[in-house]
């Protein structure tokens, strides 16, 4: 059509980051397409993808101007946003007079783009004086964040995703890839399909839709993920199928690795894992064998209270069979959310700094002190999400600033999030939309721009920086997250955030990347409208960007070779079972929607797939409770209760039962919540929490 434009973005749902391209009409109506020419995707997109353009052109639910209480009991009205900044810093600095810098915090989001992460990291740390910034990626990959950091020597993915095309063995461990990252299932189908011989492993206590492509199943009992790859490691090790020469050159701690592998025998393994131990040697046999070996996990391994270790004894597997560094092999976490790598790389994590500079390291604070002219960054890491909801509910914090999120569902044990922030003096909550259930609680409510009406980047699971162009104005008064940002950070006298645009703040970052080992001094929002997308380091105008990392086998830690790390704990840690509570919940999502259903949630077409909650149980489990295929059931723990219909099966684990985690209230009503039911046991070092493994009982619904 005459006067049509297009534009090329990025997905705004999971971290595969697929290329879309915008074709807005003269009116300003969007549709949108898969982007043919960009490598991640070659024009796919999967139910989620190609529905967004719904959601970005409906505003019914859209938080159109600020509004505020001007005292706890009245109820919001509509201010300027010269009011709602005024207020909003003057009760800010009150706060941090009064209690001190750690009394206020902010909990941001994955779907932040880098410039906003970067901008709320820099207030934060730098000029609020306390590192109290959280993220929801914390519920998702800092287990993943710590397993590399003690492997490779800092948060660094090694691999990319043309890796997928040269390997000819994946290992898919606690992750649903078909469901859950469906263009890069989609690759590795097509690669199979062309390549029969490629082997697929997935270990996992569900049987997901994964395992359709699986040559193996390891369907493991929950928690045991530990024992089992170290059982692998014993079986490569005993039969001499590990790369020695690799090993003895660019590898350090092999005994450490080898002495907890022996532990236990394969026989003790197998039985504590619940599968066949001639399926481990199988499994070990297919990566012994393999010229191209990847490790792809998520949520499975890094949503526990063992996480870490979960994730090191996988990482254990690559290093042993020298599987790292080289096309077609590689560890490879997934993101669950489009940004989340970007908010790694920005250090917007109570317990990381900005360009992979360590907090804890006393000459990295002052370098990043120095670089943002600000006061001196605390030493200590701040409230991690699921403890900076714990300080609210505990008084420790008074105010928090909520970004792009909906912590009353997503965050585990639900019920203290709404009491902390029923407590809290303060609360501002910055989002697109009424239908996040937190918007409920804020004191100071500030309506966001979304996707398609700001500019930015994101950085995909493979490191893949790319641009994020404004194509529709945003509806109301809405503004930026990075306007907002800047706009209070003035607002509070605070000097260095005197930008004009998303694209300062970009050169900003990448200046200050210079020299470190996330280097990418050679990129800027022009650059990247003009060339496309780059993978991380780019340290110059002509560097081409980095498909794969340590090619040369020198890595960022000490002693520059990789680490292998004996996991500390084989046996899970997590809740306990009891005769009152003998079921394992198992927490999770499903194809269609996307975290909190904020934005899948309005659109009709993903309804039709699963249109609510339900509860996956195996067959033996629902016979002993009387309890039919299609009943209500309530699921209670000691926390609290959800009702949902029930799926029978025997493909899910006896003892063991699944519930989607999208839902919040429905009709206000809380029987949908799966986190009214988790527990917030975290990881001790990641601090992520286990929504995996909490201990509850099945009953048939009663009417009362
Ligand atoms: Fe978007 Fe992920 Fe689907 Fe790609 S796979 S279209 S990034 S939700």
């Amino acid at each position: 059509m005459k006067n049509s434009t297009s534009h090329k973005t990025v997905c705004s749902y999971c971290g595969v980051g697929c290329g879309m391209v915008i074709h807005k009409d003269p009116k300003g109506a969007i549709t949108l397409e898969g982007d043919a020419d960009y490598p991640v995707n070659k024009g796919m997109l999967c139910s989620k993808g190609k529905t967004l353009n719904y959601v970005a052109q409906d505003t019914t639910d859209r938080i159109l101007y600020p509004e505020m209480k001007w005292s706890k009991n009245h109820a919001r009205q509509r201010v300027s946003w010269d009011v709602a900044f005024k207020r909003g810093a003057a009760v800010f600095k009150s706060i941090i007079q009064k209690y001190g810098p750690n009394s206020v915090g902010m909990y941001v989001s994955g779907q932040c783009l880098t410039e906003e992460y970067y901008l709320a990291n820099k207030l934060t740390k730098g000029f609020f004086g306390t590192n109290n910034i959280d993220t929801n990626s914390r519920l998702c990959m800092s287990s993943a964040v710590v397993g590399y950091k003690k492997t490779v020597g800092n948060d660094a993915v090694p691999i990319a995703y043309a890796d997928i095309e040269l390997a000819d063995c994946f290992l898919i461990a606690g992750a649903n890839p078909a469901w859950c990252h469906p263009i890069l299932f989609r690759r590795i189908e097509a690669h199979k399909e062309k390549n029969p011989k490629v082997k697929i492993i997935v270990v996992d206590p569900r049987k997901t839709q994964s395992c359709a492509l699986a040559d193996l199943h390891l369907q493991l009992l929950p928690g045991t993920d530990v024992i089992l790859f170290n059982a692998i490691a014993r079986w490569l090790i005993e039969k001499k199928k590990i790369d020695k020469g690799f090993i003895a050159k660019h590898t350090v701690n092999f005994e450490a690795c080898k002495q907890k592998a022996f532990e236990l025998s394969l026989k003790q393994a197998a039985n504590l894992c619940g599968v066949p131990v001639d399926d481990i040697r199988k499994a070990a046999r297919y990566i012994a064998d393999a010229k191209g070996f990847i490790s792809m996990w998520t949520m499975g391994l890094n949503q526990s209270v063992i996480g870490v270790d979960k994730n090191v004894s996988l990482l254990n597997l690559s290093i042993l069979t020298g599987q790292i560094g080289k096309p077609g092999s590689g560890p490879f976490s997934l993101t669950g959310q489009p940004n989340a790598m970007g908010g790694r790389e920005v250090g917007g994590m109570a317990s990381l700094l900005a360009a992979h500079k360590d907090l804890g390291n006393p000459k990295d604070r002052l370098a990043v002190q120095e670089f943002w002219n600000s006061g001196p960054i605390q030493a200590e890491p701040g409230y991690t999400a699921t403890e900076m909801f714990k300080a609210l509910e505990s008084g420790k914090m008074k105010a928090v600033w909520i970004i792009c999120t909906n912590p009353v569902v997503s965050l585990p044990n639900a019920k203290l999030v709404e009491r902390a922030l029923e407590k809290a003096h303060f609360v501002i909550v910055q989002d697109i939309s009424h239908n996040s259930e937190t918007t409920k609680y804020a004191d100071l409510l500030l309506p966001a721009a979304g996707w398609l009406e700001k500019e930015g980047t994101m950085t995909n699971s493979e490191r893949r920086i790319n641009y994020l162009p404004k194509v529709l104005d945003a509806p109301g008064e809405a503004l930026p997250d990075a306007e907002i940002l800047w706009r209070f950070a003035q607002e509070m006298g605070f000097k260095g955030f005197d930008y004009e645009s998303a694209a300062e703040v970009y050169d900003e970052y990448c200046l200050m990347t210079k020299g470190s080992n996330i280097d990418i001094a050679g990129l800027s929002h022009e650059r990247l409208q003009k060339e496309g997308s780059f993978q991380w380091p780019v340290p110059h105008a002509e560097h081409p960007g980095t498909p794969r990392l340590f090619t040369d086998q020198n890595y960022y830690t000490l002693s520059g070779k990789v680490q292998f790390n004996a996991p500390q704990n084989l046996y899970n840690k997590s809740e306990t079972t009891s005769p009152e509570f003998p079921l394992v919940l198992n927490t999770g999502r499903v194809r269609d929607q996307w975290h909190t259903r904020t934005k899948t949630g309005k659109v009709k077409r993903l309804l039709t797939h699963i249109p609510q909650p339900f509860l996956e149980m195996n067959a033996v489990d629902a016979y002993v409770r009387g309890i039919k295929e299609g009943d209500l059931v309530v699921i209670k723990s000691k926390r609290g209760t959800v009702r949902a219909k029930v799926n029978v099966n025997y493909e899910i684990r006896e003892k063991l039962v699944f519930l989607p985690m999208h839902w919040g209230k429905i009709l206000n009503q809380d029987f949908s919540r799966a986190n009214n039911l988790t527990h917030a046991l975290v990881d001790p070092i990641s601090k992520e929490p286990d929504f995996k493994y909490s201990a509850v009982q099945v009953e048939k619904y009663k009417k009362a």
